[in-house]
């Protein structure tokens, strides 16, 4: 299992152990989707004799696992990269996390200034992607426990005191909302060259740390490692954030500064995904901005931008 607990002075989604306490009212500062989509993983093994491969099979591991205590968002986030792990080809290892994967998600009674799921189609009481939904209830002393599909309900079958019965819903965080995505996407669609990108990316650093922590970021590298005799293959986050990213190798790159990586960062989740998947791939969760050393908001760029669409002329 799976569940917000304190590690140090932080709290992290991490795996629960009898007795810890579960933090839910402190939003976790890394994100559900390392639980699916690990940070490095094996994806195959090869015996190698001279300029001889042999693919050894690889069996994709699917333990077992029950995300407790996750917010909306987070939940919202495993739905959207859900396309592109499903799309052209079925990733094996991908789908064999998820499909062992039952997610409770807890409506939020707090947020904070970074979060923004309202302005992205979201809600501190959206269920999607969730398997079951926790509400508070009763001034806290209770949960309306609410089951969303058949994983949820087979965990359900197996909790103890989960009982039929009325209780009366504490109130959910209120989140304004700070842009409108559509005004935000149609400014994208013209706007490959506004010199406006130069400023909005200004202070980013290239760190990545925001693609790591990020619910819905999901690119990768494949990296071999390997003697003379044998090998295995990584699949490795990365993230177009980083230099070397699109570099190719023979130098050039075609995202040659950090103000074409933030523009490609913006452009993947507010134009390209929602015009290949039909879906933002943004959840509002804020953590990209909790997070950054330089202070960085993808929702400020969108209330730029939407200030910008907005203006007369
Ligand atoms: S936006 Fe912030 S966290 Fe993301 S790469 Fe730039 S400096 Fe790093
Ligand atoms: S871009 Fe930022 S706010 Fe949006 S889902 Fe990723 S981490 Fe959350």
């Amino acid at each position: 299992m799976i569940a917000p607990v304190r590690v140090g002075q932080a709290v992290r989604l991490a795996e629960w152990a009898p007795g810890a306490p579960i933090e839910l009212s402190e939003i976790p500062a890394n994100s559900a989707k390392e639980f699916i989509l690990p940070a490095s993983e094996t994806i195959g093994r090869y015996d190698r004799d001279g300029a001889r491969f042999t693919m050894r099979e690889t069996t994709p591991e699917g333990p077992r696992t029950v995300l407790l205590g996750v917010r909306p968002c987070e939940a919202a986030g495993l739905a959207i990269v859900d396309a592109v792990f499903n799309w052209d080809s079925r990733d094996e290892f991908y789908d064999a996390r998820r499909a062992a994967t039952t997610v409770v998600a807890t409506a939020c009674a707090q947020a904070d200034a970074d979060c923004f799921c309202t302005s992205v189609g979201g809600a501190p009481g959206a269920t999607r992607g969730a398997d079951v939904m926790l509400r508070l209830a009763d001034g806290g002393r209770q949960f309306i426990v609410e089951s969303l599909s058949a994983r949820g309900e087979e965990l359900l079958r197996s909790a103890h005191g989960v009982t039929e019965g009325e209780a009366a819903a504490d109130p959910l965080a209120d989140v304004p909302v700070r842009f409108s995505h559509e005004r935000v996407t149609g400014w994208l669609a013209g706007q490959f060259d506004s010199p406006r990108w130069q400023e909005f990316s200004l202070a980013c650093l290239g760190c990545a740390a925001c693609a790591y922590l990020c619910p819905t970021c999901h690119c990768f590298d494949i990296q071999d490692e390997s003697t003379r005799t044998a090998g295995v293959r990584y699949r490795n986050w990365d993230a177009c954030g980083l230099g070397l990213f699109t570099q190719h190798t023979s130098g050039h790159n075609p995202r040659a500064d950090q103000m074409a990586r933030w523009r490609q960062r913006v452009m993947h989740k507010f134009s390209y995904y929602p015009e290949k998947f039909g879906m933002l791939a943004c959840t509002g969760c804020g953590r990209c901005a909790r997070m950054c050393p330089a202070g960085m908001a993808i929702s400020d760029t969108c209330r730029a931008i939407d200030a910008e669409e907005s203006s007369p002329g």
